[in-house]
């Protein structure tokens, strides 16, 4: 009974963050882990988001996306970079789009992303406690599956929770993009650290005006 790669696996087993400048490095495919893009669909939501934030082009971006995700780091190869920043650089699209109000172009861009990088999904494992969904392009390779799963998991995630969770943090020089899923759905900062930034500033500036 072969063993099948399983995307969800425990945290504590993810490869720690990594030797930035080690690269995304070559990796044998037997290590390959394929997405179960029904099964881990927040976790494909993750990397979507994870995608859109590295930076594109130069080569401490081509790191940023594979170091950044460890699952990803394990299949991705320097030949996968393209088609990850790509995917990058359209996912990032959709959040801008989103954040200028063009809700339709936004759309356009998810379902060109859709199109481009489809799903085959397929029913794997011959007994009942190992059958799993793959989404197996012919192929593809494991990287551009993890796309292919990640693009469908937002997807489903914009029209399930809404077009306007998508957000692009609002700290002036930060444009990290992030998914709202506050039950107001008002979170304007990627992180704490952008918040208090932002809160500090706010504070001076109330400062300057009273003490003028
Ligand atoms: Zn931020």
């Amino acid at each position: 009974m072969p063993h099948h790669d399983h995307l969800s696996m425990p945290a504590a087993r993810a490869r720690p963050a990594a030797d930035p400048s080690a690269g995304p490095g070559p990796v044998p495919r037997a290590a390959a882990r394929r997405p179960q893009a029904f099964t881990d669909s927040r976790e494909m939501v993750a990397l979507a988001v994870q995608l859109a934030n590295a930076p594109p082009g130069n080569t401490p971006a081509e790191a940023a996306v594979t170091v950044g995700w460890p699952r990803l780091r394990e299949v991705a190869t320097p030949a996968d970079l393209p088609l990850l920043h790509q995917a990058g650089r359209q996912l990032r699209e959709v959040f801008a789009h989103v954040g200028a109000r063009r809700d339709r172009e936004a759309v356009h861009v998810l379902n060109r992303l859709l199109a481009r990088h489809r799903l085959r999904p397929a029913i794997a494992g011959t007994v009942p406690t190992d059958r799993h969904l793959h989404v197996a392009a012919p192929g593809a390779t494991p990287a551009a599956e993890h796309v292919a799963a990640a693009v469908w998991a937002l997807a489903v995630f914009l029209c399930e929770q809404g077009i306007d969770r998508f957000k692009t943090c609002t700290e002036p020089g930060c444009g990290i993009v992030f998914l709202d899923e506050t039950t107001n759905r008002r979170r304007r900062f990627c992180s704490p650290r952008c918040a208090t930034r932002a809160h500090v500033r706010a504070h001076r500036s109330r400062r300057r005006t009273v003490t003028r």
